[in-house]
Order: structure tokens, then sequence, then C-alpha cells
């Protein structure tokens, strides 16, 4: 099926109105996280706002087919950013979200993930809140969390972990954060879950052990989370350096540190298959 029949075919989902699905009015943005990738897990009210919005502008992490779903006559504007380019771009993006919202068209801001998750959403909303732009968020699935389940990490787990750390592998400047107490977090945590990680993972790696965290504790990869292309990769702290030098990893990857990656043989539902009983 083509394109615009696809797009076609889902105008006959219902359209919600009414309670719970508040009306998307004209000269408001609505700073939406899209989910990790796969389209089913958008949330309805991101749903919504696809079939309300006047315009799209959209960054580089959301599934292109995600934008099948929005009405005809759309406007998609592409604001893609990877990799941690200068920052003088993001705010040429704010700029451009007061300039469609005073303009009074109904502007959905979607984001990879959720927006308020390593995803400079706060930063947009500050610029909108100085401008007197009104706003609505509509959370997202984060990678951090999704990701992890959809290659059978549960992100906590009575057995291994009471907590989890989310870590950002670069600043807005592309570096390693220098601003991170890598002394502090090597151990404050059984799990430590990382975006933007891959590029500076030997770094970190060795940052992580200089403070104090087990060499043997299990690293996993997960590109291209909950997407068909998905892949999983696993290794061990002490050999993440040796391990990146002879594999090419594929990016968007979140990197989990943490005994969680052995319950992966067990639930790995997703591309695993369901194994024979290995907990008896
Ligand atoms: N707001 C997003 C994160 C944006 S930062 C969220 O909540 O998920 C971008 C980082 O997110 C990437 O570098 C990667 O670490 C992670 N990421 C986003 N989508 C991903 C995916 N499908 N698979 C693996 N990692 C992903």
């Amino acid at each position: 099926m083509d394109k615009q029949s696809d797009r076609l075919k889902r105008q006959g989902f219902a359209r919600l109105d009414g309670e719970p699905f508040p009306v998307f009015e004209a000269g408001w943005v609505w700073l939406v996280g899209a989910g990790p990738g796969a389209p089913g897990l958008m949330s309805l009210l991101c749903y919504h706002a696809l079939q309300s919005s006047d315009v799209v502008v959209y960054d580089a992490l959301v599934n292109s087919s995600i934008l099948d779903w929005v009405r005809p006559g759309t406007e998609l504007e592409y604001a893609g950013k990877r990799g941690g380019k200068p920052s003088a771009q993001q705010r040429d993006i704010s700029l451009r979200l007061i300039e469609l919202a005073s303009a009074g068209k109904r502007v959905l801001r979607l984001k990879g993930g959720d927006p308020f998750m390593f995803g400079r959403g706060g930063e947009e909303c500050q610029h909108l809140v100085k401008a007197g732009i009104p706003f609505r968020i509509v959370p997202g699935i984060t990678a951090g969390i999704g990701g992890l389940a959809y290659a059978g990490l549960p992100s906590t787990h009575r057995d291994t972990n009471h907590s989890v750390i989310f870590l950002t592998g670069h600043d807005a400047s592309g570096k390693m954060p220098a601003n991170v107490n890598w002394q502090a977090i090597a151990t404050a945590s059984p799990v430590i879950v990382m975006y933007m990680a891959v590029k500076h993972l030997a770094e970190i790696a060795d940052a992580l052990m200089a403070g104090g965290r087990d060499a043997g504790d299990p690293v996993t990869i997960i590109s291209n989370a909950t997407l068909p292309q998905q892949s999983v990769a696993e290794t061990r702290l002490l050999e993440v350096k040796t391990f990146l030098a002879e594999n090419e990893l594929a990016t968007p990857a979140i990197v989990v540190l943490g005994h969680v990656a052995e319950w992966r043989p067990v639930l790995d539902w997703y591309q695993g298959g369901l194994k024979e009983n290995p907990i008896g």
C-alpha cells in the first residue's frame, strides 16, 4: 500500500474528541513524546495531537512512519539535530516554534521518547514561557525504559536493583559531561542507563571503573530499540574498549550497565522468542 492510501486508511481511526482529549487550540504548542520508535508505543494523546495539529516540527529520532498518522495537509518540518551539534540550532528551533504559534498555528513539537528526558524539552518550554506562548506537555515512553523492555531487560527487578540512574554520555558541546560526579555515580546504583553514550563509552567505562565500579559488570547495548532492526550487544565493563574497537555499533543506542542483563536470556520475548523455562 502506498503512503497516501496508508494515510487515508488511518483516517478511519476514531477521532479522539472530548474528555479526556483536550482541544488543540490555535496558537498553542504541544510538546509531545512519540515513544522510542515502534509506532504502537505512541500515546493516545500523541495520536490525537497528530490528528489535530497544523504543523509538526519533528526530530531526527522520531520514526518517520509515525508521521503517516497526521491528517492530510498537515505541514511537516524537520528539526533534526544529531550528535550534539552546535546549540545555536536549538535556539533556532525554539524561535521557529514561537513564530509558528504566533501565526496562529497549532504546533506539534514531536520528539523521540519522552520530551523531558534528555530531549531539551525543558529548554524549549522556557523559550515558550518567555514568549508567552501557551503549551502542553505530552510525556512519551523513553528509550531508557521502553528500549530495555524490548531487549528483555526489566528496568528494575527486586533481585538485581532497587534503583536506576539515567545518565547522558555527552553534554551540550558533544563532550563527555564534565559536571557528572563519576566517582559518586560509579557505585550509587546497580543499574545505570546511558543515553547518547556510544561515542564516549570507552572513557565512561574508565571513569566508572576508576570510581570503583566492578569491572566485570555486564554492559548491554540496545541499538534501534523497539524497531524491526533492533540489535543487542553484550559485553563487560572491562572489555568495553576492545569490544568497541572490534564491533560497529548501530545508533541510536541505549547502554545499560548492570546485572539486569542476566534476565535477558529468560525474558527476551521480542527477538529471542519463548524459550524453555530456564528458571525451573
Ligand atoms: N527523549 C529521548 C532521548 C533523546 S536523547 C527519550 O526519552 O528516549 C537521544 C538518545 O536516546 C540516543 O542517543 C539514544 O541513546 C537514545 N535513543 C532514542 N531512541 C532510541 C532507540 N530507538 N534505540 C536506542 N536508543 C535510543
